[in-house]
C-alpha cells in the first residue's frame, strides 16, 4: 500500500482544479489589483469572482468577506478588531477552553492588555452549554467567540443557539468555523454569526490564504494598516494567486459537499467502530454523534500519542495527535484536558482525519497494521497500567494524575 493521508484537520492537499485555476494569476494575470491601467482589471477581476464564491459558501455577501492571510489571521482580526472597535461599549470577551490557539492566545494578549475574559468550561464530549454563554454575558459584553468545531476532537458546537442568544442580547458573535467550512453548511444568516474565520489549506485550497466574514453594518478596527486594500479592512496587496484558489475551492466544497459529507462520515464512522472493537483500552474522544464528518479521535491507554503517530508514519500512515513533545517534556493538549481526562490519558491522543481521496481499503489497512503497533508499545512502555479497563474516567474525573 502507498503512503496513506489520515490528516485533513492539519491541512489538505489542494485539489488539482485549485492548482490550475491559480496557474494563470502567477503566468499572466500578475498585475496589482489596484492598479487603474490593463494589468489591473484582470487581478481585479479575478478576485471579485472569488469573493463571490466565498460569499456563496457562507450565504453571505461578496462585501461581506475580508479576505486575510490566514484563519490565524483572520481570528486575531475578529476579536482585536472587535475590541478595539468597541472600546465604548465594553471590555469583556466570552470564549471556551478548547478553541485554537489562534483564539485562546489573542484572548489571553487581550488580558494582558487589561481586557476581561471569560473562559467558558465544556462537557466530557467537548460541548458548550448555551445556556452557560447567555448566564456569561454582561453590559459589558463586545464579543462571544466560540469555534464551530474543535480541529483536535471534532465536537461541533450548537452555534445557532449561540448566535440566537447573542442576537437577542446585542452582542457581536465571532466562531472559528476553520474546521468547518466547506465540509460542513454555514449558512451565516440562519446561525446569526456576525464574524466567521475560515482558512483555503482547510478546504482543499492553497497555505497563507484565509477570510474572515464581517456582517453589513458590524463594525472592527484593521490590524493592517496602509493603502486600505479590502475597503480599508486589510491594507497589502492582494494574494491573487491565493486568493483565487481560495475562491475556487469553496466553489468546488459547495458543489461537493453532500458527497463528501457521506463519503467521510463512512469512513469515520468505520475508524471508530474498527478501532475501539480491535484495540483494547482505546476510547473516543469528543461528540459522538454531534462531530466533524471527517474526524475521529481517540486516547490510546498505556501508550503516548507520539509513539503511535511515529510508528504509524514508519508504515506511511499520517495521523496526527493532540500531544506534542516540546523539550523533552510532554506537554498535554488543552483540549483534552478540558474535556476532564487526566494527564496521563491525554497524552495518548491520536486524531485520525480522512478526506475526499481516502478510501475505505485504506481504512481497513489502518486497521490491520495499527492495533499490532499498540501491542509493541505497550510491551515496552514505561506507562504501567495502574488503573484497570473498567476504570475510565467519565463525567466526575476523580482520577488522580499520573505525571511523568
Ligand atoms: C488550522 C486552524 C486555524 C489556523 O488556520 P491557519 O490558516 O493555519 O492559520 C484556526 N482555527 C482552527 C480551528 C484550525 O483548525
Amino acid at each position: 500500500m502507498e503512503s496513506i493521508y489520515f490528516d485533513h484537520a492539519a491541512t489538505t492537499p489542494p485539489r488539482p482544479e485549485v492548482v490550475e485555476a491559480m496557474l494563470p494569476h502567477y503566468r499572466e494575470t500578475w498585475g496589482n489589483p489596484s492598479s487603474l491601467h490593463w494589468s489591473g482589471a484582470a487581478a481585479r477581476q479575478a478576485m471579485d469572482r472569488a469573493r463571490e464564491q466565498v460569499a456563496a459558501l457562507l450565504a453571505a455577501l461578496p462585501e461581506e468577506i475580508v479576505f486575510t492571510g490566514s484563519g490565524t489571521e483572520a481570528d486575531n482580526q475578529a476579536l482585536i478588531g472587535a475590541a478595539i472597535a468597541n472600546q465604548k461599549k465594553g471590555d469583556h470577551l466570552i470564549t471556551s477552553t478548547i478553541e485554537h490557539h489562534a483564539v485562546l492566545h489573542t484572548a489571553q494578549s487581550l488580558e494582558k492588555h487589561g481586557l476581561q475574559v471569560t473562559y467558558l468550561p465544556v462537557d466530557s464530549h467537548g460541548l458548550v452549554d448555551p445556556a452557560a454563554v447567555q448566564k456569561a454575558i454582561t453590559d459589558n459584553t463586545f464579543l462571544v467567540s466560540i469555534m464551530h468545531a474543535n480541529n483536535e476532537i471534532g465536537t461541533m458546537q450548537p452555534i445557532a443557539d449561540i448566535g440566537a442568544i447573542c442576537r437577542e442580547r446585542n452582542v457581536l458573535f465571532h466562531t472559528d468555523a476553520v474546521q468547518t467550512a466547506g465540509h460542513t453548511p454555514i449558512n451565516v444568516r440562519d446561525m446569526n454569526i456576525d464574524l466567521l474565520s475560515l482558512s483555503a489549506h482547510k478546504l482543499y485550497g492553497p497555505k497563507g490564504v484565509g477570510a474572515l466574514f464581517v456582517r453589513k453594518g458590524v463594525r472592527i478596527a484593521p490590524l493592517l494598516h496602509g493603502g486600505g486594500h479590502e475597503r480599508g479592512r486589510r491594507s497589502s496587496t492582494e494574494n491573487v494567486p491565493g486568493i483565487v484558489g481560495l475562491g475556487e475551492a469553496a466553489h468546488l466544497a459547495a458543489q461537493d459537499m453532500q458527497w463528501e459529507m457521506s463519503h467521510n462520515a463512512a469512513l469515520r464512522d468505520r475508524l471508530i467502530q474498527g478501532m475501539l472493537e480491535r484495540v483494547p483500552d482505546s476510547m473516543l474522544t469528543g461528540h459522538p454523534t454531534q462531530r466533524l464528518p471527517n474526524s475521529a479521535s481517540f486516547c490510546v491507554r498505556y501508550i503516548e500519542g507520539e509513539s503511535m503517530l511515529l510508528n504509524l508514519d514508519f508504515e506511511r500512515i499520517a495521523v496526527s495527535s493532540g500531544s506534542a513533545c516540546t523539550s523533552g517534556s510532554l506537554e498535554a493538549s488543552h483540549v483534552l484536558l478540558a474535556i476532564g481526562l487526566p494527564h496521563d490519558v491525554a497524552h495518548g491522543s491520536l486524531r485520525v482525519s480522512v478526506g475526499r481521496g481516502n478510501t475505505m481499503e485504506e481504512v481497513e489497512h489502518f486497521l490491520e497494521v495499527f492495533p499490532p503497533i499498540v501491542e509493541k508499545l505497550r510491551a515496552m512502555s514505561p506507562i504501567s497500567p495502574v488503573q484497570s479497563a473498567d476504570d475510565w474516567p467519565g463525567a466526575e474525573h476523580e482520577h488522580q494524575n499520573h505525571e511523568h
